[in-house]
């Protein structure tokens, strides 16, 4: 996954968790087996140092962090495999669908098929 990404799905679940009032706190003893509560408040700290981790282009630590989040979202049982599945997968700027159902590529750039315009260039990677 790249920076943009992995910073765009880490904020959402730190929005999502702030919403409904958790704050973010590490937790103090690594030998301890959480509450929930204390287990979505360490999360949220995750998500907020996982993304000083991508922004310093720290990208597989950032990553492995993020399947941490993420199995804990699903076992306290806020999202789904196959949501956050979706949530992973990159969006096209244009029409906001699934970039891999959209794109369309015309030489070395890659289109999208929705609005016709241009994602990006190929070759830019
Ligand atoms: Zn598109």
């Amino acid at each position: 996954m790249k920076t943009e990404k992995i910073v765009e799905v880490l904020s959402a679940y730190r929005k999502e968790l702030a919403g409904v009032g958790i704050g973010s706190c590490q937790l103090e003893n690594y030998d301890e087996i959480p509450e929930e509560e204390v287990a979505l408040r360490h999360i949220t700290w995750m998500c907020e140092q996982a993304i000083e981790f991508a922004e310093a282009g720290r990208l597989e630590k950032a990553n492995r962090w993020l399947g941490f989040i993420q199995g804990t979202l699903w076992l306290t049982g806020r999202h789904a495999v196959s949501s956050m599945r979706e949530h992973n997968r990159p969006r096209c700027p244009h029409c906001h669908g699934p970039e891999d159902e959209c794109n369309d590529l015309r030489g070395n750039r890659l289109y999208c098929k929705n609005t016709d315009m241009c994602i990006r260039n190929n070759n830019a990677e």
